[in-house]
């Protein structure tokens, strides 16, 4: 055992009440009176009692969304950019208690949750919170001298955010923060395994000045408050990370009004290393890349490919390293690895790691749930398979959890043609010093990012999101800017 941070005092008051949902600056319970318990997964018992919002809450909050939107859309840049700067000073005020409310809501260690998660989440608050005074629109050379033609950029109106569980407060950062930016109100759904963080975060929204109705949120499960939310018509858009299969249901949502959708899906993310590469650097970071959020993780370098000559090297430096690693208790300081979010979750990975026992692949770390003083909760063990076959399941489907799949390739052309024979295209690595061969591989692999030399690295300024059944649109990066508002085209007679 390492140091236990003691829970903070706000936090367990805030634990101590029912949550509720905040719509159009009311904190207001479910219209049907539903609840929900939240669940702290490294114990598997309840932390609070959370609002079940459904459609006639999200139809409510849609309402107060439209009505503060005229307001919030003629704000001047500068005032919206103030607001969303004070927003931000208050995440990061209360930045331990963000923290503690996802490690205990999510099980995640501290360190992820505090240098990571909420840091992150404030740093895009910040980049977005700038926004507004920079949004521009052109100035067209038509071929006919009788015209002034330029464009304005304008807000979309109220927009939806669907947020998972493995990076709550990342995932909602990274769409308040242009949704707002841009002049938009906004409804947030959060996963109903994570509620706590979002409300919190609209406590804070509320605390910061941002006007009510500006930003709500509707606690609730998919099937119910979310599916509510793609389907309601005074909605204008939907940004969406989640599953791939959840993703095809709210395109097929969208088209009752046409809204716009930004999809942020699945993968199943090949590393690749060649033998000309730091084999140390290497492996260390294909252990990071699956085993970060105990592989909750949508860029979660699943499919790690390794050059033959080095193969059985980097296949044991892996297996001693998996093996080595600490789960336990997110606010155990020496905790690596949390638990899985759910009993559900628990269940799917363990399938997966049958089906691996069964089609034959060669289980070399890992492979079971963890018991003893961690049976209460979803624990498992960093596991890793072989010599599975390219279309086996877990060698082609997205596990979601701390379970790497590892192949030996021969040359380029052939581990090029085997990492894109995937239905995703979401992120990719390349460990290699050959200099052409890495630009190369940057510009052949199917993904909407490509890591050389390194893996999983993200900032605020540049562009993230997927090819295939991945998703389409980005987030992060001036870009997004562009899927929250609309161009419009003006011209004048001269
Ligand atoms: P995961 O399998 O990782 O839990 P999901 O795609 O099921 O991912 O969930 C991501 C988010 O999508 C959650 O907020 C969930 O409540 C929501 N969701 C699930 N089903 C639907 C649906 N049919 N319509 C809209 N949102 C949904
Ligand atoms: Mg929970």
């Amino acid at each position: 055992m390492g140091e236990l941070i003691p829970i903070h005092p706000d936090v367990e008051a805030f634990l101590k009440r029912e949550q509720k949902l905040l719509i159009g600056g009311q904190w207001a319970a479910a219209a049907s009176g539903a609840t929900f318990e939240t669940l702290n997964p490294a114990t598997g018992q309840p932390l609070t009692v959370c609002a079940a919002g459904d459609a006639e809450d999200i139809d409510r909050a849609v309402q107060a969304a439209q009505r503060a939107f005229p307001a919030w859309a003629a704000l001047m840049p500068n005032q919206r950019e103030r607001l969303l700067h004070r927003f931000a000073d208050l995440m990061e005020a209360h930045k331990t208690e963000l923290a503690q409310l996802e490690v205990l809501d999510n099980g995640k260690p501290w360190n992820a949750a505090y240098n990571v998660e909420v840091h992150v989440a404030i740093n895009q608050m910040r980049y977005y919170a700038g926004f507004p005074t920079k949004l521009t629109g052109e100035t067209y050379a038509i071929s006919s001298p009788d015209f002034h033609v330029y464009s304005v950029r304008q807000p979309l109106g109220v927009c939806g955010a669907i947020t998972p569980w493995n990076y709550s407060l990342v995932m909602a950062a990274q769409k308040i923060g242009p949704a707002l930016a841009a002049g938009n109100t906004l409804i947030l759904k959060p996963a109903e395994q994570t509620p706590l963080t979002a409300i919190r975060l609209a406590e804070l929204a509320l605390e910061a000045g941002i006007p009510e109705g500006v930003f709500n949120v509707v606690t609730g499960f998919g099937e119910t408050a979310g599916a509510a939310l793609t389907q309601h018509h005074g909605v204008a858009k939907i940004a969406f990370t989640g599953s791939t299969e959840v993703g095809k249901r709210i395109v097929g949502a969208s088209a009752g009004n046409l809204k716009h959708v930004s999809l942020e899906l699945g993968g199943k993310s090949p590393l690749i290393i060649f033998d000309d590469a730091d084999i140390h650097a290497a492996s260390q970071a294909a252990l990071w890349a699956i085993f970060a959020n105990s592989g909750q993780n949508c860029v979660a370098g699943s499919r790690l490919y390794v050059q033959r000559s080095i193969y059985d090297t980097v296949q044991s430096a892996l297996a001693a390293a998996a093996c080595a690693l600490k789960v336990g208790y997110g606010l155990d300081t020496s905790t690596q690895l949390g638990p899985l979010i759910s009993q559900t979750q628990l269940d799917r990975v363990l399938g997966y790691i049958e089906a691996g026992k069964r089609d034959g692949a060669a289980l070399i770390a890992g492979g079971s749930r963890i018991g003893g003083d961690l049976a209460g909760g979803y624990f498992m063990q960093p596991t890793i398979f072989a010599d599975a076959a390219d279309d086996s399941l877990i060698a082609a489907e997205e596990i979601f959890g701390p379970v790497l799949t590892m192949f030996a390739f021969d040359n380029e052309e052939e581990v090029v043609q085997r990492a894109n024979a995937s239905r995703f295209g979401l992120a990719a690595g390349v460990y290699t010093n050959n200099l052409s061969r890495a630009h190369r591989l940057a510009r052949t692999l199917n993904a909407g990012v490509v890591w050389i030399n390194t893996y999983d690295w993200f900032d605020p300024a540049v562009p993230f999101g997927g090819m295939g059944e991945s998703g389409y649109g980005r987030e992060l990066g001036r870009q997004v800017m562009e899927m929250y508002t609309e161009l419009k085209s003006v011209w004048v007679k001269l």
